[in-house]
């Protein structure tokens, strides 16, 4: 069952997906959804480790379906990925959230929101208007090129020139990519050489029970060396990193003393509405 509680619309927990649908009248009712202005951006925090502030945020979106309710991006994006429909789903989540970031911008002015990301899948990357769409979001808003960054997977960037050509196009209009769910894949020292990324984010699965002394597997052990690892690779090649799903303040010590700055997670923020955001924007203006 959803999550109850006032914001249970913008946190899922695992295992409450329905089943899938048939892609087919999942697309039409997708399609539908879309007409009909049915999904909604919310925001995680980037935060500081540090100084604690918001820096950023990321992009997710969330379907309030009229007769299903709150349905998962976990549940409809892979079959909107599977019908194609998450070209216009993604160009919608796009243009939002350079909306929204460009009114964050003017109302707070630089240097305090510095990345805005959406997700974006292979899908998008391959489709050939992608990079007209990118370019249109940022000149229709008027975000600069700098403060989008998208994120995408390993799966996504390994796919041969054409990807490659679109990935170079947006580096040279000043957009960052941000290497998704790093250390899950093949995360090899060469596909970061190739790829014009300016930022990895750790995959949660490597947070988890990072703030053990001793860990108590040897895969809790390798995990941890994989943390150790991925911050020392950042550095030498001059990326940020983020260490995302941080679920305790014991987690954020240990990422701070091996050298993460950014995180991600439900101890640090939750997913949550622009106007949260405004406020917590405001709400560390003056400190
Ligand atoms: P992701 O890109 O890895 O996004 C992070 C997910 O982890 C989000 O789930 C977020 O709510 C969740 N999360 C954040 N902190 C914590 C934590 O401390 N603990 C736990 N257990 N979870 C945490 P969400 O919003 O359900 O999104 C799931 C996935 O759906 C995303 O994973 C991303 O792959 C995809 N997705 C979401 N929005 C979009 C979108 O607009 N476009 C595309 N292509 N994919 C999207
Ligand atoms: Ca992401
Ligand atoms: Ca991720
Ligand atoms: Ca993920």
């Amino acid at each position: 069952a959803k999550q109850r509680g006032k914001d249970n619309w913008v946190r899922f927990t695992p295992g409450m997906e329905r089943p899938v649908v048939a892609d087919a009248q999942f697309g039409a009712d997708l399609r539908r959804g879309l007409e009909a202005g049915e999904f909604r951006v919310v925001y995680q925090p980037l935060v500081d480790l540090h100084r604690n502030r918001v820096i950023g945020v990321e992009a997710l979106v969330r379907w309030a379906h009229p007769a299903r309710g709150l349905i998962s991006p976990a549940e409809f994006i892979p079959a909107a990925e599977r019908t194609g429909l998450i070209v216009p789903l993604g160009r919608f989540v796009l243009r939002e959230t350079c909306r929204q970031a460009a009114a964050w911008l003017r109302e707070f002015g630089p240097g305090v929101l510095q990345k805005a990301g959406p997700n974006v899948s292979v899908r998008q990357l391959h489709d050939p208007g992608f990079v007209d769409d990118v370019r249109a979001a940022l000149a229709d808003s008027g975000l600069p090129g700098e403060l989008l960054v998208l994120e995408l997977t390993e799966s996504a960037v390994l796919r041969g020139p054409q990807v490659s050509r679109t990935l170079h196009e947006l580096h040279d209009m000043g957009v960052r990519l941000a290497l998704d769910d790093f250390g899950t894949g093949e995360s090899s020292l060469s596909l970061l050489r190739a790829f014009p990324a300016s930022i990895v984010k750790l995959d949660k699965s490597f947070v988890d029970g990072i703030e053990l002394d001793e860990p108590d597997t040897p895969e809790a052990a390798a995990r941890q060396a994989v943390a150790r690892a991925v911050i020392q690779m950042a550095g030498a090649l001059d990326l940020d990193t983020v260490a995302e799903g941080i679920e305790n303040e014991e987690q954020a010590e240990r990422l701070r003393r091996l050298g993460y700055s950014l995180g991600q997670g439900f101890h640090l923020a939750e997913p949550m509405h622009p106007e949260h955001v405004t406020r917590m924007l405001a709400g560390q203006q003056d400190d």
